[in-house]
């Protein structure tokens, strides 16, 4: 993996440029109950940010996730049988890929490839945003794939969530204060296990996966084990979106609800309060899971 991100860095001026700016992105964290949540000023992320996802908009454009609208220096590997991995150009974290399914079908389900694609990228989390819940290419199914350990929700729950607390957890059962709530699931190599993953999609719930309403993460922990988290959604975007005075140019998706929230404005990443990222994470969740 890492021969095929230098190969695409040395041959691709606008990903390379983007992953040099990576570098020197501000970062600072504030403390939500037990997560921390990582703020990230990240000017090159207003592409997905400011993303129209209204029907019209999508229909107005060309898709840029199929091959054939694809920027020609953009190389794919096929990660799984139907699924190309691609070197994300707009990175949030030093390894960010994209992960396209090959043919044009909107962003629906819960694409149980993703069980693969976390076999087949150890020490990642492939995610996967709803349509309603921070996809900003709502038409054509997708996932994307970071370090785990860049997660700051993804190692709350690796720390808290071991079996002794059963196959399915949450903040309740586990006495942990997120800003959000969420279900944690450790897929045991067993029947139990695998009856778990056939339920998936009733765990989330019908009327969340009918409307696009959830984030879902999918990795294999450092034990070993197979995890998957859900966050269910209530908003799309929160209240305050915008770029005027007073608003925030911020477009929740999976990294920003695993705890690193992307501000491509600077005025964001200077001015957010405790208080705003707590109402952002409110608005954009569910309470209960
Ligand atoms: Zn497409």
């Amino acid at each position: 993996m890492l021969e095929f991100i230098d190969s695409q860095l040395a041959h691709w001026p606008l990903a390379r440029d983007n992953y040099q700016a990576l570098g020197r992105s501000e970062r600072r964290s504030i403390q939500l109950g037990d997560l921390t949540v990582g703020i990230q000023h990240n000017p090159a992320r207003i592409v997905s940010t400011a993303a129209k996802t209204d029907a019209k908009s999508i229909a107005e454009r060309p898709c840029f996730l199929c091959s054939k609208n694809r920027p020609p220096l953009q190389v794919g590997i096929e990660i799984t049988e139907g699924w190309e991995l691609l070197l994300n150009p707009y990175p949030i974290f030093p390894t960010h890929f994209t992960i396209v399914c090959k043919t044009h079908a909107p962003q629906e389900g819960f694409p149980l490839d993703m069980v693969c694609m976390s076999e087949k990228l150890p020490g990642h989390t492939v995610f996967f945003n709803g349509k309603h819940a921070g996809a900003s290419c709502p038409d054509h199914l997708h996932c994307q794939a970071v370090k785990t350990h860049e997660l700051p929700l993804m190692r709350l729950i690796e720390n808290k969530h071991t079996l002794k607390y059963g196959r399915k957890a949450t903040p309740d059962t586990l006495c942990l204060d997120t800003p959000f709530a969420f279900v944690s699931l450790i897929i045991t190599p067993d029947l139990e296990g695998m009856s778990e993953l056939a339920g998936i999609e009733s765990t989330i719930g019908t009327e969340y996966i009918k409307h696009g309403r959830f984030n879902a993460f999918v990795w294999i922990d450092s034990g070993g084990l197979l995890r998957i988290c859900i966050v269910r959604r209530a908003a799309h975007r929160p209240s305050c979106y915008g770029s005027e005075v007073g608003q925030h140019l911020i477009s929740p998706g999976c990294i920003d609800m695993a705890g690193v929230l992307i501000t491509p404005l600077k005025k964001d990443y200077d001015t957010l309060t405790e208080e705003e990222v707590r109402s952002i994470y409110k608005e954009c969740s569910v309470k209960l899971f």
